[in-house]
């Protein structure tokens, strides 16, 4: 695994020379694990549990690919050129219309268009952390997340969930208990629906609550919601920006139900502080894409979406069915994982005492087999005060993603994993 300290203090020549002028934050990026065994995932032989990929085969190509067509070259003068940087204004009206299935109303001058969820959060944390405020965020919790909150060196503190997502008031405890000791706790981070990397969903009975707590201790909720719609069974759950839209900015993705490489998500932010993320996005990107932004209202508004969610939800579902009944053959005594009814990811814990005390050293064994995981501790941050060394956050847990891999493979592939753990 790349490791950022080791890439600084292995440097010679003209990288060491122009390290030695890295602003302070650069020791704070964090390689993301998965990227980290993509190289190892596309070994031929090798079965990947690790990248939450969705899948793609079921995408209507030759339709898309008309309608890009016709797009460029009905559109082409438009399309091809710089855009709004709110964006494409019939998308941001699709999304009001599509965020209405979640309870939440927000109107035009809430939305700002992004490059993926990932943009959302980078630009959530530029403009609300300076270093050393604290980000609340779940235990375990996506480690994009924390790479980008590293970076911008706030200290990361997270909360642990039980099998229905955060507890409330331990989330109001913790809360307190920095402010008791003086620190600045900008927001709470959390993905409430079918969580990367638990598969946990909040209970809808803690969400009013929820949302409650953070808006009377004053910390604002950043609700990341790429999985919503990617229910098994077709349920939607009501987004916690629908409890209080003054006290939840929303992430929102078509990453994961139409094309990450598309690069298209959106945020909800009240109207003036969905300007400011405007003004911070176009220092990076000047717009967002209007080429995929105008493929994305396509795709969404020529009704291709509906079945094409509906026949990935009875995928994934399969899948997630066929991975937790692999691990019921074949996993050693004592090993849980969560049972998700949604998304891509369930997590594994290994029984105390078990042969394997942290699942990332197994990780070149695994390889070995035919099999890549992400190990627990990706999914936690280690550099606060007071980690235990001896075992990390996350140590027995293991990370399996079931999107993207057929289910023999996937029986195959926890069958090896099996052997090694
Ligand atoms: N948030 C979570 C929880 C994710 O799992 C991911 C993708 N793995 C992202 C954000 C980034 O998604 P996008 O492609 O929309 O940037």
């Amino acid at each position: 695994m790349v490791n950022i300290q080791e890439l600084m203090a292995g440097a010679t020549g003209a990288d060491a020379r122009l390290m030695r002028g890295f602003a302070d934050r650069a020791a704070g990026f964090r390689p993301s694990p998965v990227r980290d065994v993509f190289e190892v995932s596309m070994r031929p032989g090798i079965i990947s549990l690790a990248g939450g990929n969705p899948d793609l085969e079921l995408l209507p190509l030759e339709k898309i690919g008309e309608m890009a067509s016709s797009i460029i070259a009905r559109e082409g003068l438009e399309v091809l050129q710089y855009g709004s940087g709110a964006g494409l204004e019939e998308l941001a009206e699709l999304v009001c219309s599509f965020m209405e299935s979640e309870g939440s109303r927000p109107t035009l001058d809430e939305v700002q268009m992004t490059a993926g969820s990932q943009m959302g959060l980078d630009l959530v944390t530029k403009l609300f952390t300076d270093p050393g405020d604290v980000v609340l965020a779940e235990g375990p919790t996506y480690t994009g997340a924390l790479g980008v909150f590293e970076g911008y060196q706030a200290e990361v503190q997270q909360v642990e969930m039980d099998e229905h997502g955060l507890v409330p008031a331990q989330v109001e405890e913790r809360i307190k208990a920095l402010k008791a000791e003086g620190k600045k706790v900008k927001f709470l981070y959390t993905i409430p629906n079918f969580q990367n990397p638990t598969g946990v969903t909040l209970a809808d009975d803690r969400r009013a609550e929820l949302v409650r707590v953070c808006r009377e201790n004053d910390v604002l909720v950043v609700e990341d919601n790429p999985y919503g719609q990617l229910g098994f069974d077709g349920t939607r759950h009501r987004s916690l920006h629908s409890y209080d839209p003054e006290a939840v900015i929303y992430l929102g993705s078509f990453s994961k139900v139409f094309s990450p490489g598309v690069r298209v998500g959106w945020m909800v932010a009240p109207p003036r502080v969905r300007k400011f993320l405007q003004i911070a996005g176009e220092a990076v990107t000047i717009c967002p894409s209007v080429l995929s932004q105008r493929l994305v209202l396509g795709f969404m508004s020529e009704g291709m979406w509906e079945s094409h969610t509906r026949k990935t939800s009875k995928l994934y579902a399969q899948r997630c069915r066929a991975v937790l009944e692999a691990c019921e053959q074949h996993m050693p005594a004592g090993t849980e994982w969560t049972e998700p009814e949604g998304g891509f990811f369930t997590w594994l814990t290994l029984p105390e005492g078990a042969k394997v005390s942290n699942a990332e050293l197994a990780l070149p064994e695994a390889i070995d087999a035919g099999v890549v995981f992400v190990p627990g501790t990706a999914f936690y941050d280690d550099s606060a005060a007071g980690v235990d060394v001896t075992e990390p956050a996350g140590a027995r847990n293991l990370r399996l993603a079931f999107s993207s891999v057929a289910p023999e493979r996937l029986s195959e592939g926890v069958s090896r994993l099996a052997g090694v753990l």
